[in-house]
């Protein structure tokens, strides 16, 4: 694709700039201080890669405001068919009467979803909601209500996603009550446990068995990698073994992929690096190019077991949402997208990879395609370093570089560029977190 902004970092001001210091002044007398920002730089535009703040700077961003803008900013195709969408039919309510982007969108879900049998699908706008609605279907077709979620997992904001969310700081602190028969069971986590998949598995399917009982569990939800817990990545095995014991017990097995999913991994879901089908699968994040659409897709028997007005909501699968959306599928697979995203790991790996040796502060690099996370830690041992986190951040993005934190203890550095970075890029990026690494 051709960018309508140079790929390179270029800054103007100090960060934040002048301009972001006075949007910053109007923002704290009209904003709650709940949404919590990482950056204080105000964005006006985007292409590709970069990003172009209020005062003209160009920053590199390594965020995709959370893995949604995966085939870069503003991509011109997007933008044409959400426009045209937007001057032809912006909302019916597919539930009142419906339009061919919604079942165009749930086509091509059922295509591009794990699994060789019928999947239906339904659309939603966000990924907190795409969660919700997987618990009522997987509570509604099993008659059963425990749902069961694994340790550091993050399913989102709303009250029952909250109550699946591992940490209590800062997503649910405070914020309670939360429903009953929400668990969190023990993950594979290879850097931490060393155990092998199967051995997990197995410590997880006990904690199952002792603490709620296989015969009460409606769902387990999983991230295949998990992203805000810090790119966990479980060890090879280990949802193999999960999603057998979810078969033979009656269980509906859940991917969240939600922040993995859609090319993010280098294929359409990042279960498939496993090697298992999963019952049902919750898209959203990277689906449609930053507009608002998430979507639950699975098997049909258990898609269909809700009785019809059950699940829906007034702007769900909107007309031009699903446009964007249709938008994003057709890139995808015109540009190579998922070769792309298996390019951006090779060349992270190449400039990343080693820093475990060469920094004693980091303990482990891991990823899959343009997902990964450095994970910080006090010198020569595993145990968190969420200061080192905290300083790496604020130099990286006074110097141009947008970066996350992830995981438990907040030591955890994400990287998620767009798929369509470039090395140039990659490397420049790299350049500004080694200089962050040599002032801690
Ligand atoms: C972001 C995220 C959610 C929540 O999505 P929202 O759109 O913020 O509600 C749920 N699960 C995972 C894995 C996520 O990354």
């Amino acid at each position: 694709m051709t960018f309508t902004v140079p790929q390179a970092r270029k800054l103007l001001t100090e960060l934040p700039g002048p301009k972001s210091v006075e949007l910053q002044a109007r923002r704290e007398r009209s904003v709650s201080r709940g949404a919590g920002t990482l950056a204080n730089i105000y964005m006006d535009h985007g292409s590709g890669a970069i990003l172009v703040d209020v005062d003209g700077n160009q920053l590199i961003d390594l965020g995709c405001g959370i893995g949604v803008t995966t085939i870069g900013h503003a991509h011109p195709e997007v933008a044409a068919a959400a426009s045209a969408q937007a001057s032809k039919l912006t909302h019916t309510l597919f539930t009142v009467t419906p339009y061919e982007n919604y079942v165009k969108v749930a086509e091509k879900l059922a295509e591009i979803t794990p699994g060789d049998f019928e999947k239906h699908s339904i659309l939603v706008n966000t990924g907190a909601e795409a969660v919700e609605n997987a618990v009522k279907i997987a509570r509604k077709f099993t008659g059963r209500r425990a749902i069961v979620a694994l340790d550091h997992a993050f399913h989102g904001r709303t009250n029952l996603t909250m109550a699946m969310t591992y940490r209590p700081w800062p997503e649910r602190a405070g914020m309670g009550p939360f429903p009953g028969e929400i668990y969190s069971v023990p993950i594979s986590y290879p850097f931490r446990d060393g155990l092998s998949g199967e051995e997990a598995a197995e410590k997880t399917i006990d904690y199952i068995t002792t603490h709620i009982g296989a015969s009460e569990v409606a769902a387990f939800f999983v991230e295949p990698i998990q992203g805000d817990g810090g790119i966990i990545i479980p060890a090879p095995g280990y949802f193999k073994r999960l999603s057998e014991f979810c078969t033979e017990n009656g269980i509906v097995f859940v991917a969240d992929e939600i922040q993995a999913g859609i090319a993010r991994t280098g294929v359409w879901y990042s279960i498939e690096h496993h090697g298992v089908v999963p019952d049902l699968i919750t898209t959203a994040k990277g689906i449609a190019g930053g507009f608002p659409l998430a979507a639950v897709t699975g098997r049909a028997e258990i898609m269909d077991s809700v009785q019809p007005g059950g699940i829906g909501g007034t702007f769900g699968g909107n007309p031009v949402s699903t446009a964007a959306a249709l938008a994003v599928f057709d890139i995808i697979e015109k540009e190579n997208l998922l070769e792309a995203a298996q390019n951006v790991e090779r060349m992270l790996r190449s400039r990343i990879g080693d820093w475990a040796d060469k920094y004693d502060f980091v303990g482990e690099v891991r990823g899959k395609g343009a997902m990964f996370g450095v994970e910080l830690v006090k010198p020569g041992t595993k145990i968190p370093n969420p200061e080192a986190l905290a300083s790496v951040l604020k130099y990286v993005t006074t110097h141009g570089v947008i970066a996350l934190d992830a995981g438990s203890w907040d030591s955890v550095l994400r990287i998620m560029p767009s798929v369509v970075i470039s090395e140039e890029l990659i490397d420049d990026a790299a350049t500004v977190i080694e200089e962050a690494f040599a002032l801690l």
